[in-house]
């Protein structure tokens, strides 16, 4: 074994690879990043920076100035060209034919220093999110503003320290270039990282557009990197098929168990790998409300909370559809999907039981669970909140229910309140003690998510050229089931004044 070196290589020493790019021109296409003009590394993700085994603090001026210039696109990396990849997808239920990294030019594939630190994982994908134009861009400038970057890069690093897969982010980088939405806003570039981006809309154009031997050169070599062990069964595409529903049933699971709604469950948005993937009008869930989506493009809710699931599912029936030329057995496709139900019902029973502080399931459980939940939404009770609170709840009939969670159900009593006792006398049955059962659930009920409150507040701030709040933000969130008593203000349901969320598409 080699001995490590006693300190990580600067960015400028990072070796790509175009691992992806290498299956040809039906994929992919080399594109030099437009870049950005004065670029200005404002974020790094340190946890981020060491799955590349980089330096992960730019501890002067020149060093950063190599992160700003390499992650705006404006440096060309070393070692490869630049791509940007095909894919299709359907969009709000409907086919919406070629799309393509309009805005993403992936700089390459860089080796892992240490798989085992890395789930497994041997390399990364670097991939820029907003460095300009590319053949795929349509009618869009290739940009993401600052505001849209923050979320994206806040969230990623968030939902990786709640333990849910998710792409990660690297960096961030600002620039003053100019950036028309619906108000005039300026331009940013987040660099994303994971093993694959490959989406079901990957599939999906190959497919519809009957390019039969690329879908299989595609379906190959998604095994090959990210499900070996598929290509040892008698159908790699079926097992293939089998392991993104199954992986996808436990992450939708996780989406709703912390009340994260993705908000544009579209199939080009739906990773191979099972990971959450393209941070746009996403929300966690305040006042629980199930049909809630802060997608304001979503008119009829498609994509709310209460959706997700049976969304996920149709999303593995399209993807189930374009892998069928390779599959060649109807039924066993169809059955590969139907098995979400199953799975998903099974991870997300698990979790709940979990973040009740159950342990062992018992007959009634089901129950419990499910009238807890009622008693949520009748009180648009805060789902991070009432999950936190309900661990400082004594198995004690005679103790008293704590201040802050009756207020969380002040609008509608009576059913929390039928419901308390129950849950005692459940707990009862337990052997664990209070103090055990209450460490238990804050191990799986965060304190701290992304609420889009929080957002706003470090977004205002850094548009305004002051990052600290977001980084705060950053650093509070990387601790999510931690007490973090100094942070209370961070733990905080949204101030009856704020601003629901207001969110659209590609931003
Ligand atoms: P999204 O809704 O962000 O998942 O994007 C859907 C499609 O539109 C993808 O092909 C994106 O690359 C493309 N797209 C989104 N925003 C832009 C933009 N500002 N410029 C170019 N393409 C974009
Ligand atoms: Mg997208």
């Amino acid at each position: 074994m080699s001995s490590r070196p006693s300190s990580p290589p600067p960015v400028s020493e990072l070796l790509f690879i175009q691992a992806f790019g290498g299956l040809g021109d039906a994929f992919a296409c080399v594109v030099r990043p437009e870049g950005l003009p004065t670029p200005r590394l404002r974020l790094v993700s340190l946890d981020a920076a060491r799955l590349l085994g980089i330096e992960p603090t730019p501890n002067n001026s020149a060093a950063a100035q190599n992160w700003a210039e390499l992650f705006s696109g404006n440096r060309p990396p070393t070692g490869c060209d630049p791509i940007c990849t095909v894919y299709a997808g359907h969009q709000f239920g409907n086919w919406a034919g070629q799309l393509g990294d309009g805005r993403a030019h992936l700089l390459g594939t860089v080796r892992a220093p240490d798989a085992s630190q890395n789930g497994g994982h041997t390399h990364w994908e670097v991939q820029l999110k907003g460095a300009g134009r590319t053949p795929y861009s349509r009618h869009g400038d290739g940009r993401a503003v600052l505001r849209s970057s923050i979320r994206e890069f806040l969230c990623s690093e968030a939902m990786w320290h709640l333990g849910i897969p998710t792409t990660r982010a690297l960096c961030l980088v600002t620039s003053p270039l100019p950036v028309v939405r619906e108000r005039m806003e300026t331009a940013a570039v987040v660099t994303r990282l994971a093993p694959s981006f490959i989406r079901f809309g990957h599939f999906e154009h190959f497919a519809y557009t009957g390019q039969v031997t690329a879908l299989r050169t595609l379906a190959d070599w998604t095994i090959s990197q990210l499900y070996p062990a598929c290509a040892q069964t008698v159908n790699p595409a079926l097992a293939l098929l089998q392991e993104v529903v199954q992986r996808t049933a436990h992450l939708i699971a996780q989406w709703q168990c912390v009340g994260f709604i993705h908000g544009v469950m579209n199939t080009d948005n739906m990773s191979m790998l099972a990971w959450t993937l393209d941070y746009g009008p996403f929300a966690f869930m305040d006042g629980f409300d199930p049909d809630h989506t802060p997608n304001t493009t979503d008119r009829f809710g498609r994509y709310a909370w209460a959706r997700q699931p049976s969304i996920a599912r149709w999303n593995l029936l399209a993807l189930a559809q374009a892998l069928l030329p390779l599959i060649d057995d109807r039924q066993a496709a169809v059955d590969a999907v139907e098995a979400f139900d199953a799975t998903f019902s099974r991870s997300m029973r698990g979790l709940l039981q979990r973040k009740l502080g159950l342990g062992e399931a018992r007959p009634g459980d089901d129950d419990l669970v499910d009238r807890w939940l009622a008693a949520m939404a009748e009180n648009r009770a805060d789902w991070t909140l009432a999950f936190r609170l309900l661990a400082q709840l004594s198995a004690n009939p005679g103790d008293p229910i704590p201040a802050a969670l009756q207020a969380l159900f002040a609008t509608r009593p009576e059913r929390m309140r039928a419901w308390i006792p129950d849950y005692r006398a459940r707990l009862q049955a337990n052997e664990s003690t209070d103090a055990e059962r209450r460490a238990a659930m804050n191990a799986i009920n965060p304190r701290f998510v992304l609420r889009h409150h929080l957002a706003q507040h470090a977004i205002a701030r850094a548009e305004a050229g002051d990052f600290s709040v977001t980084q705060e933000l950053m650093e509070v969130l990387r601790h999510p089931y931690s007490e973090q008593p100094d942070r209370d203000i961070f733990a905080a349901a949204p101030p009856q004044d704020a601003v629901a969320p207001a969110l659209s598409c590609s931003s």
